[in-house]
């Protein structure tokens, strides 16, 4: 079986699980309860008794089920503080929590329907906390790749194109196709927040129950939003002072940066001084690759965990409220992948677009899987380098820049929410409002990392441009990570487009592996690349 359809197989798995014992299942009794941080809990279960102020701010209680009375919305509650729970409350001063013991039990009343209250099925949340690991694991083993992988092989790549005219006509059309794409992304995005107005949809009791519920995440995710800085002050922060602190904090850019005067450097050495360098890691970045088909070899698990996780997490009722909103965000990046890549690909690179898209499989199954471009970096690399043909030079200079820069997905993301937002608190966006979104959005898309979530940090900075209420964010953030699956997707889609019309300027000759050739190949593909016997490595004494 072919390692996509095995990945394949995990996801059906992961969303099977997730829908069915997850923690929102309807086949799991559901005796917890969720409370945001804005629930209300009382000493007695009534609406005058007084708020029970040691249990406001808690995350989830456990239901005691046989206190649910038939006829009233009241129902008793009990949880244990947590250690950090315990202290949070003694710094603000709350009484009475310094006497109690560290386990006792403490119970109070909650209003069950309320937006705040939502009901789970504790084992549903058992299972997605026993089974988490294994998404993180895999998540992890391809992340350990991505920063000495950009750094070899950049160097490599920049040390074998020694020529530097063609390193600034290729930097030139990649930030130009990077730039239109991206505005093309945002220009679909905003077209049909304009024509199908998803706001319009969501009825005044669906607004205050998502406000409620994801307020508290909310305001922790404007907190996140990086303060913005001068358009100088970036560019000058993109040269390291120290690239070893670079490389360790993984900043790309920096990386990229000293990759490619570390590249050039080289160049201009006599070549029996650079070659042996060159050669090392040329050959250490080899090992990376291998390191990469080890890391893929959970990735169907891998997936299937991380799956899980977000299927289980993300209730139906969110789900129903956010369905339009949701689906024209789908549509905006079914559109953005088949007319713009679609073009690119086909007229731009030549290349038949859904053999491209299935040259592209397991990178695009990680990137839904992960939703994080920069941790699908290094098998997206190995895509376009093994089953298109595409060339070191190209690849290792595109990509990462890509990964870090270009985000058509996240772009398109943050003008349909800003409409829906905006629309829902009817503030009307005029046209230069509207162009606001555009520059902003293609800026907060830049400044976003190739991480999860990183698009809905940013687009606090779009929602400021134009005075719509950060708070907003919280109407959104409910179907967030569904979303960001597939702009992760779409992001790494755009990334390798751009690779692969780059690579085709620069006369590589591209190609599509087949199948066939796959399983034939064991130096090529994603079939069969762990199939060699471990060689002891000899030295010479
Ligand atoms: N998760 C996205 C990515 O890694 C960024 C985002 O839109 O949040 O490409």
């Amino acid at each position: 079986m072919q390692l996509y359809t095995k990945i394949l197989i995990g996801m059906g798995v992961g969303v099977f699980l997730g829908v069915a014992v997850g923690p929102n299942s309807h086949l799991l009794p559901a005796s917890g309860v969720v409370l945001s941080p804005q629930a209300t809990v009382r000493t007695a279960p009534q609406e005058d008794a007084p708020i029970q102020l040691l249990a406001t701010n808690l995350e989830r209680a456990q239901l005691v089920d046989s206190e649910i009375a038939e006829n009233t919305p009241w129902s008793e509650i009990r949880f244990r503080l947590s250690p950090t729970d315990r202290l949070r409350l003694i710094q603000a001063g709350v009484q009475g929590v310094t006497d109690l013991p560290p386990d006792a039990d403490i119970s109070g009343w909650v209003q069950l329907d309320a937006p705040t209250v939502k009901r789970y099925a504790p084992i549903g949340q058992y299972l997605i906390n026993a089974t988490e690991w294994v998404g993180r694991l895999f998540l992890a083993l391809i992340k350990m790749v991505v920063i000495p992988l950009v750094f070899f092989s950049l160097t490599v790549g920049i040390a074998s194109l020694g020529d530097f005219r063609r390193l600034g006509r290729m930097g030139g059309r990649t930030l130009l196709l990077f730039t239109t794409t991206t505005i093309l992304a945002l220009s679909i995005g905003m077209g049909l927040g304009n024509l199908i107005g998803p706001g319009r949809f969501i009825s005044e009791d669906d607004r205050d129950a998502l406000l409620a519920s994801y307020q508290g995440e909310a305001s922790s995710t404007v907190n996140n939003a990086a303060t913005s800085t001068s358009f100088v002050d970036q560019l000058v922060g993109i040269v390291p002072a120290n690239p070893l602190a670079s490389l360790a904090e993984g900043n790309m850019l920096q990386i990229i940066f000293f990759a490619l005067m570390f590249g050039i450097a080289l160049t201009l050495l006599p070549n029996e001084r650079s070659r042996a360098v060159v050669q090392l890691m040329d050959d250490a970045n080899e090992a990376m690759v291998m390191l990469v088909h080890i890391a893929m070899k959970l990735a169907p698990v891998g997936v299937a965990a991380l799956l899980f996780k977000v299927v289980g997490s993300t209730g139906l009722s969110v789900l129903y409220a956010l369905m339009i909103y949701a689906m024209v965000v789908l549509l905006g990046l079914a559109i953005h992948l088949s007319l713009v890549y679609g073009s690119v690909v086909r007229f731009g690179a030549q290349l038949p677009f859904l053999s491209f898209l299935g040259a592209m499989r397991p990178a695009l199954l990680v990137a839904f899987g992960t939703a994080s471009s920069s941790a699908t970096l290094p098998v997206t690399k190995e895509c376009v380098e093994d089953n298109i043909n595409v060339s070191n030079e190209v690849s290792s200079f595109v990509l990462p820049l890509g990964a870090t820069v270009n985000m058509d997905g996240t772009a398109l993301y943050q003008g349909v929410a800003a409409m829906f937002i905006a629309q829902i608190y009817s503030i009307p966006l005029s046209f230069s409002d509207q162009l606001t979104i555009v520059t902003s959005a293609t800026l907060a898309s830049v400044g976003a990392a190739g991480v999860p979530g990183a698009g809905m940090v940013t687009l606090a900075m779009v929602l400021t441009a134009v005075g719509v209420p950060t708070e907003g964010i919280a109407l959104v953030l409910g179907v967030d990570r569904l979303l960001d699956m597939f702009r992760t997707a779409t992001n790494v889609v755009g990334d390798s487009a751009a690779t692969v019309l780059i690579a085709r300027l620069e006369g590589n000759s591209l190609q599509v592996l087949q199948p066939e050739e796959d399983r034939a190949n064991k130096h090529k593909g994603f079939e069969g690349r762990l199939d060699h016997k471990p060689q002891s490595v000899q030295r010479t004494e």
